[in-house]
């Protein structure tokens, strides 16, 4: 089994219905089971000028399918919760599922890079991940924790509004 840490955000149509259908659907992909999932939280968006405010989590799955199997499968899964095949990068949509980590492996494809290459540079990934594992850390053995804080030391999150809402609904 394999331990995965995801990425989940939307900004368009009903935010966190569909981050609910994303993570109730995650936990129906084969041999593959949520056993965390972080609260939502409100984020500006990043390198999407004048974009709609995205709503963000972080999920934890164990997994016996490999990492190009789940990744088919998040795919799936946006398809599901209606996000539009062929949209180009960094448009709004409705569900995006990206791998953080796979456990401790090192990815480097043409459709799957792992570690995910921007995750460092990114609070909205940051912060959900660090709800549901204060201890978690790099593969390379960087606590995520460091990496905040000197980010923020650095001024390398300027302008990244993330904010934890209580409330899911
Ligand atoms: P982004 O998530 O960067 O906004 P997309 O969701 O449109 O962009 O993803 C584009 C492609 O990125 C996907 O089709 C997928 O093959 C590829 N990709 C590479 N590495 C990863 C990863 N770690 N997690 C998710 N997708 C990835
Ligand atoms: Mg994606």
């Amino acid at each position: 089994m394999n331990i995965a840490y995801l990425s989940l955000g939307s900004n368009l149509g009903g935010r966190a219905e569909n981050l609910r259908l994303g993570l109730r659907l995650l936990n129906e992909v084969e041999k593959t089971r949520v056993e965390r999932a972080s609260t939502f939280h409100r984020a500006s968006p990043v390198g999407m000028e004048n974009a709609r405010e995205f709503l963000n989590a972080a999920a934890r799955v164990n997994t016996a399918l490999d990492a190009p199997a789940l990744l088919a499968a998040l795919k799936n899964i946006e398809r599901a919760a209606g996000r539009a095949d062929g949209g180009a990068k960094w448009t709004p949509r409705t569900l995006d599922i990206d791998i953080i980590f796979f456990g401790a492996e090192r990815l480097n494809t043409p459709s799957l890079t792992v570690p995910h290459p921007r995750y460092a540079e990114r609070l909205f990934v940051l912060l959900p991940l660090l709800e549901i594992e204060p201890e978690l850390a790099d593969p390379d053995g960087t606590p995520l924790a460091r990496i905040v804080d000197e980010g923020k030391l650095e001024n390398r999150f300027a302008g990244q509004m993330v904010e934890k809402i209580e409330d899911k609904a």
